[in-house]
This record gives structure tokens, sequence and C-alpha cells, in this order.
């Protein structure tokens, strides 16, 4: 059997450390079900030392001072370690999370482009002069706000973790990182990776404990300034209790419930496959899935034959054998998912295909699922489930289609499938969501602005817009005369 170092330890102001009080977590494969390693379980002693040392680095101003354009040639060197780490940090990623090694190794690079990409912009975030007359000089001065703290989900460990690590390192604010218990191993490279790029000592703290403990510690701490989460809506809402108490900001990137909208004139092969590819994909445990199809009716069953025809054409196995249906993250998480599943049939949705454990599997695997005959009222059709499900939903007109793409509580991305650029538009101006992908499921990339609308949170990552979320704008008037516009001796 493949294996990965079975101890992990917490990494605080440039050490790798053991949990203050001793604790550890099991961490399991989720295609054997078996124990692979352990990692060092942080409490709140543990928050309070990382946040110590983040503090004291912010404090000695040493990211703050340097020289921007240098700042960012410090990430190419964390994005360089990443690179090299790759293969390992590919199967790290196969074996903790359940990903195929080509989806690890994707993680290990999209994470090193985040450090190259924020590293590109760590000189280019500029104040501006605001013109006053002659008597004074007015600047602003985009501010970081001090020590972030960051709680990441199990679905995209890494890159999750580098896209809010490499804003704040070339922002020059100071980070604690609270990995994902469920599956944290990959973030761990981070500050390795940091570590050998010579970054700060706390500059970047990466701990591992559970959300109620370690996470709750980290976002109460008296001295944090600044919450990044991606994670469920409930957890978003319990930490924005807690930074409303201090009046932090926060990023919240929720959960969502997206829709794709096929119109007549689609191409419906190219609007299936790019259907499968946005619900099937790591198990359909992506936040932006496409978790909804809404289709006309006069396309409905030729829509659901080709679907049904994709799904049962999927092969269903461990990632590291290259499979197309890797397993979702848990047992818990499979027995929540079946769940919903039959709570859809006995709502009256039809399964076309799926809907079920895996039972001869070792591992935690849900068979592809359709739901067909499935009304907007459903729970299947307004909740998210996180896994493999995708439910059909059909309509008479296009109104009535954008309608039943903005009905659920949800409004993180959307998709519009259509040959005419004329309707691309008109939909994707009338979809509210963050993102909107026409005629391929997931279009974008590290360069574009991603997150929610409605419950799927607020403030944007990815793209130059994050950047705006990790600093704030300070404001500098001078009076440079005592009158006369400075003419000397006037
Ligand atoms: P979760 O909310 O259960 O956990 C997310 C993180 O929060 C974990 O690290 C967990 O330990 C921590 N946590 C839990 N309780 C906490 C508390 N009281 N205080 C502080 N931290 C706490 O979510 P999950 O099950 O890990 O992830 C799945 C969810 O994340 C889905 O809803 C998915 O849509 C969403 N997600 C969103 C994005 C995005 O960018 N919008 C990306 C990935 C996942």
């Amino acid at each position: 059997m493949t294996k990965v170092k079975k101890y992990w330890q917490n990494y605080i102001n440039g050490n790798w450390v053991d949990a203050l009080e001793g604790g550890r977590i099991d961490i399991e494969n989720p295609a054997e079900g078996a124990i692979i390693a352990e990692v060092a379980r942080a409490t709140s002693q543990d928050v309070d030392s990382a946040v110590t040392a983040a503090r004291a680095c912010f404090n000695s101003r040493v990211l703050y001072d340097m020289r921007p354009t240098n700042r960012g040639q410090l990430m190419f060197e964390v994005a360089r370690h990443l690179t090299e780490m790759a293969n390992d940090i590919a199967l790290t990623e196969c074996l903790d999370n359940g990903k195929t090694l080509a989806g690890g190794k994707n993680e290990a690079l999209a994470a090193a482009r985040y450090f190259t990409y924020y590293g590109g912009l760590a000189d280019k975030l500029e104040g501006r002069m605001i013109p006053l007359g002659a008597d004074y000089i007015d600047y602003t001065i985009p501010t970081p706000y001090g020590v972030s703290a960051q709680i990441v989900p199990w679905n995209f460990p890494l890159q999750i973790a580098a896209r809010s690590v490499a804003c704040a390192l070339a922002t020059a604010n100071t980070l604690v990182l609270k990995s994902p218990e469920l599956s944290p191993l990959s973030t761990y490279y981070i500050a390795e990776a940091c570590h050998r790029a010579g970054v700060p000592a706390g500059a970047v703290n990466i701990l591992c404990g559970y959300g109620h403990d370690c996470g709750a510690a980290l976002v109460t701490h008296p001295d944090i300034d600044h919450i990044v989460f991606t994670g469920s809506v409930a957890t978003g809402q319990s930490i924005l209790r807690a930074a409303a108490d201090r009046v932090i900001p926060c990023v919240m990137e929720l959960g969502g419930k997206s829709a794709g909208v096929l119109f007549e004139d689609a191409d419906i092969d190219q609007a299936v496959n790019s259907t499968a590819s946005g619900i099937f994909s790591h198990a359909g445990q992506i936040c932006s899935a496409q978790s909804r199809l809404i289709v006309p009716e006069r396309l409905h069953n030729e829509v659901i034959d080709k679907l049904a025809a994709k799904a049962k054409s999927l092969s269903v196995g461990p990632g590291i054998d290259g499979h197309d249906l890797t397993p979702v993250i848990s047992a818990a998480q499979a027995d929540k998912i079946e769940g919903m599943c039959l709570a859809a049939v006995q709502a009256g949705a039809t399964a076309v295909t799926g809907g079920r454990k895996r039972e001869n599997l070792a591992g935690h695997f849900i068979d592809a699922t359709i739901f067909n005959d499935v009304t907007p009222d459903m729970s299947i059709a307004r909740e998210e489930v996180f896994g493999p499900v995708l439910a059909v939903l059909t309509y008479s007109d296009p109104e009535e289609a954008i309608a039943l793409a903005n009905g659920t509580d949800y409004g993180l991305c959307a998709g519009v499938y259509t040959k005419d650029l004329a309707t691309a538009h008109w939909a994707a101006d009338r979809l509210v969501a963050g993102q909107v992908f026409v005629n391929e499921w997931f279009a974008g990339g590290i360069e574009t602005p991603f997150g929610g609308m409605k419950r799927s949170g607020y403030g944007r990552e990815k793209g130059q817009e994050a950047l705006h979320n990790y600093v704030q704008t300070k404001n500098v008037g001078i009076r440079i005369t005592g009158g006369g516009g400075g003419r000397p001796g006037g």
C-alpha cells in the first residue's frame, strides 16, 4: 500500500511542533476507510501561541517594510518549492482526500500559481493621490489589517489555503490558518514551502484541530484582526456572530446550489458533458458544483437520457487507480448524501441513476446520481448536497428558467448553455450569482474573481479583487504650507 508520513506536526513561529495538550487526530483514506496518518491536534493553547507569533511578526513590520517587489520574489520562491514538491503533494492529497493523482497534482500546481499570481501583484497595489489644492498633499495607503485568521474546508484544502495565504502575504498581513480536520495533510506543504523559501518566522502559522474548539478559539481570539472563512453557511454564521463582537472584517466563501440553464438552441452534447463534469468531478464535493440543470420541457427526455448514459459510463473507485468517480470524504458524509437522496425519493423525485452508497467498496462511494421529476420546493432542489447528485428541473419559458435558477437561498455560481451570445448575456445579466459560466462549467481560473451572492457569502477570492479584502484604506492629509500655496517665502 502506498504510504504518507505517519505523523504531522503543526507549524508555529517557524517551528514544527506537537500540540501543547499532546492530542492527535486520526486521518483516514476515504477510498479505503483506513487510518493513514495522525496530525497534532491543536486546541486553544496552540491557537494562542500561533496568534502571538503572528502578532509579533506583524508588529515587527518585517513584511510591511520590505519593498513589495521583494515580498513578491519571496512568494515566487514559495511557489517554486511547492512546484518541486508537486508529486509528493499529489500522492498525499490522493490518499488523504480521495482525489486522483492528476487531481492532487493540479492542487499542488494551482497552489503554486496562487503564489506567483499574487506575488506578481504585491508591488501593484497602489494608493492614490487626491487633489486638494496647493496647500495640501493627500494620499491613500492600502494598509494590511494585521493578523488574519483563516479557516479552510476539506474539499480543496491546499488550493483554498494557498489563495488566502498568498493574498495575506502579498499585502503584508501575517496569518494563522486552521486546516480541515478531515483532510489537512496537503496544507502543511504550504508551511514547508514558506519555511524553505525563508518567509519570516511567525508570518505563516498552520495548525490543525477540530472546528468546535480550535476553529472557535481562533475566530474568537482577542488578537486577530481579520477572518477568511471558506465552508458551510451554518459555520459561517457562527463565525460572523463572533466577528460582530469585535467588529472584525470577514471574507465569507460559503456553499452553493448552482444551476445551469439550458436554452433551446444549446449544443446538447456539450451541455451534458459540461454538466457531468460540473457535478461528478471530485464526487460533487465542490462549492461551485452544478447541482441543478434547468431544461426546456421539449428537450427534457433527450437530455435525461444522455445524462443517464454519461453517469452510467463513469467508473467508480479510488482516485489513485484513476477512476472517474472518486470517494466522498467520510462515512458520515456518505450517510448524509444517501439520506438526502432517500428523502428526495420520498418527496416524489425519481432517481434515474444512483442515489445509493456503494456497499461493495471499502471506502465511501456514492454512485453518480440524477434526479428527475424534481419540483422547486423539494429539498433536493434547494439544499446543498455536496455529493455527486444532480437535480433536473424543467421550464416552459426563459423567464421561468431564470426564476428557477435564482430560486434558492444561494448565489455562488450559475451557468448558461446556448449558441446565441445575446441569450447568454440576457441570462447572465439576470442570474443572481457571483460567477456565471457560459457553455463550460468552471470556465475561469485563478485570475477570475470568485465568491457568492445571497447566502453563498460575500467578499471575493481569486483575481485582483481578492487583494482588496486584505487591506483597509488609510487616508493621509498633509497641510504643507501656512497658506499661499507653498511659495517659498510666501
Ligand atoms: P464546515 O463549515 O463544516 O467546516 C469548514 C471549516 O470550518 C473546517 O475547517 C471546520 O473545522 C471549521 N469549523 C467548524 N466549526 C467551526 C467553528 N465553530 N468555528 C470556527 N471554525 C469552525 O464545512 P465543510 O464541511 O468542511 O466544507 C463544506 C462546505 O464548504 C460546503 O458548504 C461548501 O459549499 C463550502 N465551500 C465553499 C467554498 C467557496 O469558496 N465558496 C469552497 C469550498 C467549500
